[in-house]
């Protein structure tokens, strides 16, 4: 049977396997979380919201932001929104994405309150019982509802509405249907060769694609459960390790690098849980970073590409220990991947941009037909999606990527990958985290920059680290200022921030 609805992915699995978890609670089972699905789908079409309506949720990062999910997204159209928003941003993507209604934990009258309140949304309450499996939760509307669809919706209908993570541009808004979510979570459940035996420790953000869908959406398709931290923390993850028994966990490099600094003083977890495997996505992982990883786990690391525009994976590291490759996004593991040139619309060997085409696709961005005009393009009797990145597949099929095209450093027409400059200054001994960014120039229009973060009591100092690198690079790549800082600043989903950055730091022409 083809899967083509987040119902469909879920309706086969045994009932009486745990599906999800949290700390100090009880698992729900499959049985209870299409139990869930039915009560939830019955508290919507009592409010009046069905098929076709959006509701954006608004919950901490936990096990009823899983399970609301992927109940609410089998009757409705879901949109989760960053709980850290304030009251403008709340309404400005209400009102864009068109919300109905908006579900916000019992009690809370913060400022997605308020914005709702603003737009007339109706708003469902939802309140938990500790005592409780985890992940079971009621839905209570303020008001009585009107007429609803309450049909259960096909492989065409928009299932979740997300907005990029906004690492380049203004977040740009992302619809999924039914068909892009099932299809891809049952790639990433394929790559992964996910089966019930398999337990996710999600550490990651529930309102960004990766943890939606790669933790929780192909964990519940493989029949495989899922215990939901109420998010990322260094310092709690080994114990939530030691209570989880987790076979695998998905991040994002910065998370990675962040447990790692913690892993010498967990080496007694490290061996009481076994891994299969780790994964690592959303951002580019260092290889330094990876062999660490895998030498510390006794585990594989398998690095996937993703974004939301694909519903998340587009290529993924093979599973068998030893056929990953270190600094490569690996093979097409879904849609099909092809590099384009960057300006005509035509498919093209050896470097260039990176576009897709499957059925994880997204249909286009809402709203922005501009950004679709640019995005899309047909060649080859196909519809390719234009992924902004840069990059080139080897002689057996693994992609690498040179870095984001809006993200190459252009220093006087000699094009700089950021990427490459990372590598470097990763294998000097002292570093424990790099970026390298592109700083204004007057003359060269940009020049190449980089932030670095010292390991925890080594030493090291600008001078002697532009002379590490201009060992081992071109003159040109080599970064004209360093600068050494405590933290470098990330995004919402965990993501270093390129661009802007040299004006973020306070950093002016060398
Ligand atoms: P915006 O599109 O608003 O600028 P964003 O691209 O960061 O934000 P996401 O959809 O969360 O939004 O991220 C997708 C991007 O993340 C990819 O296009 C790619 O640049 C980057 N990425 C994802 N996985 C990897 C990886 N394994 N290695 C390198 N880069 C990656
Ligand atoms: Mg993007």
């Amino acid at each position: 049977m083809t899967l083509q609805t987040i119902s469909d992915l879920l309706q086969g699995q045994e009932g009486n396997r745990p599906a999800i978890g949290a700390p100090g609670r009880d698992w729900l089972d499959f049985a209870g979380l299409r139990d869930q699905a039915r009560r939830v789908a019955e508290a919507l079409h009592g409010a009046g919201i069905g098929r076709g309506d959006r509701v954006a949720i608004v919950l901490p990062n936990g096990p009823e932001m899983a399970a609301a999910f992927v109940t609410l997204a089998q009757a409705a159209v879901t949109a989760p929104l960053n709980p850290a928003y304030r009251e403008e941003e709340f309404a400005f993507y209400l009102e864009d994405l068109k919300a109905r209604a908006i579900v916000l934990p019992e009690g809370y009258d913060g400022p997605a309150a308020a914005a709702a309140e603003r737009l007339g949304l109706v708003v469902l309450r939802l309140s938990v019982d500790p005592s409780e499996p985890a992940g079971r939760f009621s839905l209570k509307a303020g008001g009585a509802g009107g007429e609803c669809d309450a049909g259960a919706p096909g492989p065409g209908d928009v299932a979740l509405i997300l907005h990029t993570s906004g690492t380049t541009s203004r977040p740009k808004i992302v619809p999924l249907s039914q068909a892009n979510v099932a299809t891809s979570a049952v790639h990433i459940r394929d790559s992964l060769a996910l089966r019930p035996e398999d337990r996710c420790l999600n550490v990651m953000p529930l309102f960004h694609i990766h943890g939606l869908l790669a933790a929780v959406t192909a964990s519940l398709s493989a029949g495989a459960s899922i215990w939901c931290a109420p998010g990322f923390d260094a310092l709690k993850f080994f114990g939530w390790m030691s209570e989880a028994r987790p076979s695998w966990y998905t991040a994002v490099p910065t998370m990675h690098q962040a447990i790692l600094s913690r892993a010498a003083r967990n080496r007694d977890v490290i061996q009481a849980v076994p891994l299969r495997f780790l994964r690592s996505s959303s951002a580019s992982l260092p290889a330094q970073v990876m062999t660490e990883l895998v030498e510390t786990f006794d585990a594989p690391l398998i690095e996937a590409y993703g974004m939301t525009e694909a519903a998340h994976q587009m290529c993924c590291n093979p599973l068998p220990r030893g056929s990953q490759k270190p600094g490569s996004v690996g093979v097409a593991a879904g849609p099909e991947v092809r590099i384009a040139h960057e300006a005509e619309n035509r498919l093209i060997e050896g470097t260039g941009e990176v576009v897709i085409s499957g059925p994880n696709v997204t249909p286009g961005y809402e709203g922005n037909p501009e950004a679709n005009a640019r995005s899309f393009f047909e060649a080859e009797g196909r519809r390719w999606f234009r992924t902004g990145d840069q990059g080139a597949f080897d002689a057996e099929g693994y992609l690498h990527l040179t870095g984001r095209l809006k993200e190459i450093i252009n220093r006087g027409g000699e094009k700089v990958s950021p990427l490459e400059v990372d590598g470097v200054l990763m294998d000097h001994p002292a570093i424990a985290q790099c970026v390298s960014f592109a700083l204004p120039h007057p003359k060269l229009g940009e020049e190449v920059a980089a932030a670095v973060v010292l390991k925890e009591g080594a030493e090291a100092d600008e001078r002697e680290i532009r002379e590490f690198a201009a060992g081992r690079i071109a003159d040109f790549k080599v970064p004209r200022k360093v600068v050494i800082l405590d933290e470098i600043p990330k995004g919402a989903t965990g993501k270093l921030q390129r661009i802007g950055l040299a004006e973020k730091l306070g950093l002016s022409e060398p």
